[in-house]
């Protein structure tokens, strides 16, 4: 049996690992010490879906300090009280990115991201939320406690982690012997370095060799104590006879890892030029492995998809590693398979933008067009790219320079409807038939795209490509828009009869003018940034001005009035500034804008960033504002008072509403309610106009 010192010792340290994870300690799983326990362990951990104790979770928002955080990835500069830097998450020249360690947040004025440290860390690494706290622990020495989790979920995450841990264990050997084994390196390594693949390339991707023989890696993982339910269920052996043979033989191995970049099957290509075997073979479906959920390279692709806006689709495993060897990295293959919907909504979380590269095969490219109508669906945009004819994505970069392919990409890159309609045009001229039915299916793939103003933009580009008036188009995609919304039950009723009027209905359907939602946001910011400071209120009992605390005016006026926002996340933050007062505590914005709720911590940062309206609308009467600091009373109270202005406006209008469907006897009941609250309404407005004017 081969087997490399290093490989003996990854599989000796997996297993004290596993050990060590898996042991109960007192009643709950604990995870020890980040800097003494190896990487290899922790990743393993991060899948358990362990729950972090909320304790710990505390522990990791008090410690973190966000400019180091981000400073880990971005370069940022000190300016005033704030810190700047070029956004991770857009292409910029001039840094619009701006950090901000007294609120705990990031915000970009280029593209709009905005979060606290672990949003940072979830948004820039692709983590999940216990990943990213577990990245921030680590950095800061944070002991993570987790708690224990069922035994029914325990056998079922057991089993999964077991084949996750054969798929490591095997692409580690699959490495040692496409480098250390002379059959590896004569057959297989020769031949990727024919490829001009570098020795950093064939790493990164993990590329390895399976021995030609029928037991060569099912045996080595049996005697190094991998069961062999797992090693079928994987679909690394294959059961025959009840003796376990090898799937992959003589063939270079390509892992597949999902987005985490855990192993989750195999691609293998043979290297004889025997005709009776597939060039390609792949792991079969399996718990952990599910083709049309994944995409090849996706791990190795995010952040530069993300940075980039734009993801690259190409045909197969090699295209994606010359490219990633030529410098292009935001890119990625469906291997083989046609793109599935779940494929483009795993493109979707990183980016909006598709451009699919062609090789110059006509053929296959009208084959796509199908799944590129799905693509549409989604409403993302999507590009195409065709290679010149003989060429695919591998062969064009091994022949070129990287400046010279990102020219090329940038210059041949067209939108996927003038690309389509420029293609099959071709094929019309000189039959009046065939036009007719070219026009109706690029109408049928603009019918696709969600977004009206869009469809729009793409009749026009038709009608001018194809020579036929832009009424005729429109009238053709109507046609098909009311097909679409008939097979839909809940739409059913809404009879489209242009574009225009569905779009100015969706318009007026956003405008409630009694939405007080405004009102309450500026009060529960003014809350969140100023909660300790003093104002002076007027006190009727006392028939004098006081002075109060912000948030003992606003917690104590909402308790008065019976007052509840209409937003239930606004309501659980009253709750903790309440429950924190009654304890004599202190809450810091930064106590919300990391709050372990991601609700309420993206409420918050939203809140906290973004221009505040009140300002705003004081600018348009001419009402000339000093800094908010200065003129704190008079913003906390117009700011109230307007909110209790509105409430009882709405309460008006509910009691007009109800008195057109009650009977006879509840009218003057109705009517001396609506009287009551009348006065309160004016009483409002005249003291908002006294605090305004005064
Ligand atoms: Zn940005």
């Amino acid at each position: 049996m081969v087997c490399s010192p290093q490989t003996k010792q990854n599989s000796a340290l997996f297993h004290n690992c596993w050990f060590l994870v898996k042991r109960p300690h007192e009643g709950r799983f604990l995870l020890h010490h980040p800097e003494r326990v190896p990487d290899i362990c922790i990743n393993l951990a991060y899948s358990f879906h362990l729950m972090i104790k909320p304790e710990t979770i505390q522990r990791i928002i008090d410690t973190v300090r966000i400019e180091e955080v981000i400073g880990d990835f971005v370069s940022l500069k000190k300016r005033g009280s704030n810190y700047v830097g070029l956004c991770p998450f857009h292409n910029e020249k001039t840094p619009s990115f701006s950090v901000s360690p007294a609120k705990g947040i990031y915000k970009c004025f280029g593209c709009g991201k905005a979060g606290n440290s672990v949003n940072f860390v979830i948004e820039h690494e692709h983590y999940s939320y216990p990943e990213a706290l577990k990245y921030i622990a680590k950095k800061y020495n944070i002991e993570i406690e987790e708690e224990e989790v069922t035994p029914e979920m325990q056998l079922e995450i057991d089993e999964r982690e077991s084949m996750f841990a054969v798929n490591g264990f095997m692409s580690t050997y699959f490495q040692h012997n496409l480098t250390e084994t002379e059959e590896g390196k004569s057959v297989a390594l020769s031949y990727l370095k024919e490829r001009d693949y570098r020795d950093s390339t064939v790493q990164k991707f993990e590329l390895g060799y399976a021995i030609d023989q029928w037991h060569n890696y099912t045996d080595h993982a049996i005697d190094n104590g991998y069961k062999k339910e797992v090693l079928t269920k994987v679909g690394l052996s294959i059961d025959k006879d009840s003796r376990l043979i090898d799937r992959f033989r003589g063939r270079v191995i390509f892992p597949i890892h999902n987005l985490t970049g855990k192993v989750i099957g195999f691609g293998g290509r043979i290297l004889s030029s025997e005709k009776s075997t597939a060039k390609y073979i792949n792991s079969p479906e399996s718990d952990i492995y599910n083709k049309s959920r994944v995409l090849y390279g996706i791990y190795f692709a995010r952040t530069e998809i993300v940075k980039q806006n734009n993801c690259y689709l190409v045909e197969g495993y090699t295209d994606v590693i010359s490219m990633h060897q030529a410098g292009i990295e935001n890119v990625v293959a469906s291997s083989g398979t046609s793109l599935t919907e779940e494929q483009i909504r795993l493109i979707k979380r990183f980016t909006p933008n598709i451009t699919i590269l062609f090789d110059g095969d006509t053929a296959g490219i009208k084959a796509s067009f199908r799944g590129i109508d799905l693509i549409l669906e989604q409403g993302m945009n999507v590009k195409i790219v065709l290679f010149p004819d003989g060429e695919d994505p591998d062969s064009f970069v091994r022949k070129h320079r990287s400046s010279e392919i990102e020219e090329f990409i940038t210059k041949q890159a067209k939108d996927f409807i003038a690309f389509k309609t420029n293609l099959l045009l071709d094929e019309t001229v000189g039959d009046p038939t065939k036009r007719a039915d070219l026009i109706k299916e690029i109408i049928q793939t603009i019918s696709h795209i969600p977004d009206g103003i869009n469809r729009s933009v793409y009749i026009k580009e038709c009608s001018t490509i194809m020579d036929v008036p832009e009424q005729t188009l429109m009238n053709e995609l109507n046609k098909r828009l009311r097909q679409h919304f008939k097979k839909q039950p809940e739409n059913a009723d809404i009879e489209i009869t242009d574009i225009e009027t569905r779009q100015s209905l969706d318009e007026q359907i956003k405008i409630d003018p009694l939405d007080i939602s405004e009102n309450e946001k500026q009060l529960i910011r003014l809350l969140l940034l100023y909660a300790d400071e003093m104002i002076t209120v007027f006190d009727d009992e006392e028939d004098k001005e006081i002075q109060m605390r912000v948030d003992d005016f606003i917690l104590k006026e909402l308790h008065d009035e019976q007052i509840s926002f209409t937003k239930e996340i606004f309501n659980e933050i009253i709750k903790e500034f309440g429950e924190a007062r009654e304890k004599d505590n202190e809450l810091a914005e930064t106590h919300f804008t990391n709050h372990p709720k991601a609700k309420i911590a993206a409420e918050t940062i939203n809140l906290l960033t973004s221009p505040h309206q009140l300002s705003e609308n004081w600018k348009k009467n001419k009402i000339f504002v000093k800094q908010e600091e200065d003129q704190l009373s008079f913003l906390v109270l117009t700011t109230w008072l307007s909110l209790k202005a509105k409430y009882a406006d709405k309460h008006l209008k509910e009691i007009l509403e109800l008195m057109k469907t009650s009977p006879a006897e509840e009218i003057d009941m109705l009517i001396n309610q609506y009287n009551t609250f009348k006065k309160i309404s004016i009483q409002i407005h005249s003291e908002l106009t006294r605090v305004i004017s005064y």
